[in-house]
């Protein structure tokens, strides 16, 4: 079908779509935003809009769906949350004066990463847009927008590994790469990539963008590199934001690069296997964020997140949060700081859309209610007893100017939308005023034109009306005979009603329409030079926003602490772990039954911890506390202990757990070795390690001997701080050959064939796994039961069983113990007869 025989409107349509080809075009025709052919189609299967059409154009019916404009933000929402991107098509030239078709433009394209609007974005966790690029195979930058935090940031990789990491991480919204470079990420992100040329890597455009948009002066680094990775990815996402928001971006002028030095990292097992913001049940009240965040504003809930996924190793900096959180709880100012902040607005996102011109009506409200409260804030901060606290009250600004115009510029029941007017108060801007006046003299002027026709036609019933299709009319009931005039048209005859209009009527008309068109048109005039305005301040407010948050978490921590009885980590340059009754965050509060605290000691001649232990003992609750509890000091927050002191520890790493990635084609046992093969690669002399069972997913021999040859390894060459819980009571004797490694165990008690757990951790290992009582307890039935209890005792008993049952790494151990006891005895001193009886006891005593 050739583009000349499309209807003016759908040419018109196609020569914008053809622009936008990937993106749902939401081309505004009046009230509404249509979709055409296979936009159409795609919009209505996604969100459920109904499918029309609209005549034909070139031949062929045109497939339609449409929206409301007004009502178009849920579609939206839905359209972005499956992935899709959109063109708002406004229309920009004027319906009265255009000949054929209006102006259109595309305005904005909303992608899920680059959306501003609350009622499309989620209160509680950022959006990030990111780009990655890789200069050489292994050397990745990436850079990220935060577009509602005005943040931009960028760091560097150097291994795919990371790459990955930090993928997971940040839980970028959106990933922009280089054509033919979408391979570099890993599978799982597939649907997030976005294309973009080569050209928007280049070093040339790199530097056009990056001078555009940054403020020279606060460049980090002088000069600039731009053919340095991590500028490049600044470039390019920079570029697809800018694109995407219509050319401007002034929010974002400052590009900060990070140092992943002074992170504490953490591996995405870890991150996954603590369960810190999603548990591995998806009951996601049974995270550790869940039980952190119980924060007042939108802007420190999602600041606790990201030190939740980000925690650092830079002592000065978690020193300063734990002094704050100390100095919240010694002042005792925390709760009622909180019920001021609770009423505080989602500052940060409020002033992104200052800048970008986006801010809504009820936006300044909240705003206005916020700058109000806020000196509230200052004040209790500033009459404090703590130097600390005193420092950040003095940095909160007042805000007066702006106060001050938002009272007398924003009624107090604003309209949603400056397009319907309604929202600039009487008294503010005088020209305002003025054609508002003149709106209120048109209805005198109705007043009076009503009471001169009443006395000319001698009709007292004669009333004016007005509706939205006939405008404005003069209206007799029919019930009464009435002669209309001469002048008097007839535009309506309904079953109780007659209406007319008159030249002088119609003409009036014209003018209140113009005139109401001019209030609203000047309002939005006003509206805008007075959000410009604010703008000036919108790096101020920014910095305040962003100190909202920092006090919104830490007197969050501080109020924690106190209801949950948390105490001050305290850090030490000497390597050591020592936790004096830990106790687990989550589980603590889960319980029903008093949780009991235990203790850890490692240090630079205990590195490692054998945990033994019954089923249902407590062992992986004990591993995961401790490294809970690590995370939490390296956040800066208090921890569920008496005590702790904490040692330079820069990764956690952990092995938890069976779970199947069927997803990803590995089975448990995959999944399992792929987790310890990472530890055993990266895990360093300062890295906490936690392994919950090695080696169950494969035969009992395999599993042991990975068991024992993992635990040497981690002893020997990786030299870490580990708590290694296992069921192979054959790995406790390894403390007698590797000194590093010591035995703690978990016990229960058995009685009357049931068993009492105890959860206390002491010195030594024990050698029962009490597993069919615990068998029994979860309801395996007792012929079973019974049935194993017979075959247990066989296995653990004769000598000839045991000969068979010995597996080769116990063997192994064995044989060596017997060959070094026998190169320590006095041969010399015994007789014959005396060595082979003590060998004997001894071979018995040891397989
Ligand atoms: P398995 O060897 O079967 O994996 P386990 O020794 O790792 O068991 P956990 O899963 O840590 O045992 O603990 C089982 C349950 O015992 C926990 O879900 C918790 O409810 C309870 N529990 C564990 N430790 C404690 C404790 N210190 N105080 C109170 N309850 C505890």
């Amino acid at each position: 079908m050739s583009e000349q025989q499309h209807t003016p409107v759908m040419k018109q349509f196609w020569e914008i779509k053809n622009k936008f080809p990937e993106t749902l075009l939401f081309y505004r025709m009046g009230d509404f935003y249509e979709l055409f052919y296979e936009d159409a189609r795609k919009a209505s299967e996604l969100v459920d809009i109904a499918l029309t059409s609209r005549g034909k154009s070139a031949g062929q019916p045109i497939p339609m769906a449409g929206v409301p404009a007004h009502a178009a933000e849920p579609y939206l929402r839905r359209l972005l949350k499956a992935g899709e991107s959109v063109a708002i098509c406004e229309q920009i030239g004027d319906p009265q004066t255009s000949k054929g078709p209006v102006e259109r433009k595309v305005v904005r394209i909303l992608t899920p990463g680059t959306v501003t609007e609350d009622s499309l974005l989620d209160e509680g966790s950022d959006t990030l847009v990111i780009a990655v690029y890789a200069s050489k195979e292994t050397d990745f930058g990436i850079a990220s927008i935060d577009i509602n935090a005005s943040r931009f940031e960028g760091f560097r990789l150097n291994s795919e590994t990371e790459l990955e990491r930090e993928l997971d991480r940040l839980e970028p919204t959106e990933i922009v790469v280089c054509e033919g470079n979408a391979d570099l990420i890993p599978n799982k992100w597939a649907s997030k990539i976005q294309i973009l040329a080569r050209d928007r890597f280049s070093v040339s455009h790199t530097q056009s963008i990056l001078d555009q948009h940054l403020k020279s002066t606060e460049l980090p680094l002088s000069p600039i590199d731009y053919s340095d990775p991590v500028f490049v990815a600044a470039g390019a996402v920079l570029t697809y934001c800018v694109h995407t928001n219509g050319g401007e971006l002034r929010n974002i002028s400052v590009f900060q690069v990070c140092d992943l030095e002074k992170d504490l990292i953490l591996d995405n097992f870890t991150r996954r296997n603590l369960e810190l913001t999603e548990s591995l049940s998806q009951n996601n009240t049974h995270t550790l964020l869940a039980v952190l965040d119980k924060t007042k504003t939108p802007i420190g809930k999602r600041l606790l997140r990201r030190w939740l996924s980000n925690p650092k190793k830079e002592r000065r900096t978690l020193n300063y949060r734990l002094d704050l959180v100390e100095d919240f709880i010694a002042t005792n100012i925390f709760s009622n700081l909180r019920s001021k902040l609770a009423r505080l607005c989602d500052l940060e996102r409020i002033v992104t859309r200052i800048s970008l011109s986006r801010v809504k009506p009820r936006d300044l409200l909240k705003l206005r209610e916020t700058l109000t409260i806020l000196p509230e804030v200052k004040r209790l901060l500033r009459d404090s007893s703590s130097d600390r606290l005193r420092v950040l009250s003095t940095q909160i600004e007042d805000f007066s100017e702006i106060r001050t115009v938002l009272n007398a510029a924003i009624l107090d029941d604003p309209k949603n939308s400056i397009d319907e007017g309604g929202v600039i108060a009487a008294g503010y801007d005088a020209q305002l005023d003025s054609l508002r006046n003149l709106a209120d003299e048109s209805n005198r002027f109705l007043a009076n034109l009503e009471s001169r026709e009443r006395t000319e036609t001698g009709y007292h019933g004669l009333k004016i009306g007005f509706n939205r299709v006939h405008g404005y009319y003069l209206e007799c009931t029919r019930s009464k005979p009435f002669t209309p005039p001469s002048h008097y048209q007839r535009i309506q005859t309904l079953k109780a009603v007659e209406r007319f209009t008159t030249a002088e009527l119609k003409n009036h008309e014209m003018k209140v329409l113009k005139s109401s068109r001019d209030v609203i048109e000047f309002e939005k005039q006003v509206f805008n030079s007075t959000v410009r305005s604010m703008d000036a301040h919108s790096e101020d407010m920014m910095k305040t926003a962003r100190l909202v948050g920092l006090i919104d978490v830490l007197a969050n921590l501080a109020d924690l602490a106190v209801t949950l009885n948390w105490v001050k980590p305290q850090f030490t340059s000497q390597e050591m772990l020592k936790i004096n009754n830990g106790r687990h965050p989550t589980i603590e509060l889960r319980s029903e039954t008093p949780f009991v605290a235990n203790d850890l000691e490692l240090n630079g001649k205990r590195k490692i911890l054998l945990i033994t232990g019954p089923n249902m003992g407590g062992k992986s609750t004990y591993m995961r506390q401790n490294a809970i509890i690590v995370l939490m000091a390296h956040i800066g927050s208090f921890v569920p202990a008496h005590a702790a002191t904490i040692g330079p520890i820069d990764s956690i790493f952990s092995r938890i757990g069976a779970s199947d990635d069927i997803t990803a084609g590995e089975s448990t046992f995959m999944v399992e070795m792929r987790e310890t093969a990472n530890i055993l690669h990266n895990a360093g002399s300062k890295s906490l390690v936690i392994i919950d069972e090695i080696g169950r997913g494969t035969s009992t021999y395999d599993g042991l001997a990975l068991a024992t040859s993992t635990a040497q390894h981690l002893a020997t060459e990786n030299k870490c701080f580990c708590l290694f819980a296992t069921h192979y009571f054959e790995l406790t004797n390894l403390p007698k050959e590797f000194p590093a490694i010591s035995n703690v165990r978990l016990d229960a008690i058995e009685r009357d064939e049931d068993i009492t757990f105890l959860h206390e951790v002491s010195e030594g290992a024990t050698n029962k796994s009490f597993g069919l009582a615990v068998a029994r307890r979860a309801g395996v039935p007792d012929e079973v039961i019974t049935t194993a209890r017979k075959i247990l005792k066989e296995l653990e008993g004769g000598a000839d069983s045991n000969h068979l049952l010995i597996d080769p790494t116990r063997r192994q151990i064995a044989e060596k113990q017997i060959i070094s006891t026998i190169e320590n005895l006095n041969m010399s001193a015994l007789s014959k007869d005396e060595a082979i009886s003590i060998l004997t006891s001894l071979r018995k005593k040891l397989l």
